[in-house]
């Protein structure tokens, strides 16, 4: 019984654009994954700042107490100073102000070195901020327009499911049964173009008796990768 050729062709290209479809299909959230982790990585950085900018603000504020508990001790040793009994405990009380004096000097630069960096990270806390807004955005377009493509994609997947399904219902019977069993495994790869020369899929030579039967038209499978075959279109036939 001769097939049609031509079904099988068209078979074979809606099993190609359903493998097609299906790939971009599993491609477009693996977008949107790509753009997550990137606003991630934004989250990270603002996270990272903020306790840094936390750390040095702490350390001024402890330093800030520091001064202070020093600058009432030395009011006073100075109390006690004015109440001495001796120039010795009144010169030993001077040494221990002018120490402390010179303690809490380098102390105000720390504290003012601290200030001066926590307004740097508050800048860097804004600048984190608004990139890992536009990161946020940038996530919320790709989602969006992913999900406008994947519709389209759903849209189209369903057409050439229902093209297909319309041309499967012309395939004779005694292929039918065989074809519904490998299309399920092998998709597309189920046929194989041939010029007559080699198969169109592992490229394995066409051995002159499976010429002969693909001439007659039969249903032939690729004596090497299993494909049913089928002859290419303007394949020039011999006379
Ligand atoms: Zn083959």
């Amino acid at each position: 019984m001769e097939v049609d050729y031509s079904l099988f062709r068209t078979i074979h290209r809606l099993l190609r654009q359903l493998k097609d479809l299906n790939e971009q299909l599993e491609k477009g959230p693996r977008q949107v994954t790509i753009a997550e982790r990137a606003e991630q990585a934004f989250v990270q950085d603002l996270e990272t700042v903020k306790a840094e900018r936390l750390r040095s603000k702490m350390a001024a504020d402890d330093k800030q107490l520091q001064l202070s508990e020093r600058e009432a001790r030395i009011e006073d040793l100075k109390a006690k100073r004015n109440s001495a009994g001796s120039n010795r405990e009144y010169q030993l009380l001077s040494d221990q102000i002018q120490a402390d004096q010179q303690a809490n000097a380098v102390l105000s630069d720390e504290i003012l070195e601290l200030l001066d960096k926590v307004d740097q990270l508050d800048v860097a806390v804004a600048d984190s901020e608004s990139n890992l807004e536009k990161a946020r955005q940038e996530t919320r377009k790709v989602a969006e327009r992913i999900q406008a493509e994947m519709d389209n994609l759903q849209s189209e997947s369903e057409r050439v499911r229902q093209e297909l399904k319309e041309n499967e219902s012309h395939l004779p019977a005694d292929i039918k049964s065989e074809y519904q069993r490998v299309v399920q495994t092998r998709g597309e790869e189920t046929f194989a173009e041939t010029d007559l020369n080699t198969c169109g899929r592992c490229f394995t030579l066409i051995a002159p008796q499976t010429q002969s039967e693909l001439l007659m038209k039969k249903s032939v499978l690729c004596k090497s990768c299993g494909s049913i075959l089928y002859i290419k279109e303007n394949t020039a036939l011999p006379s």
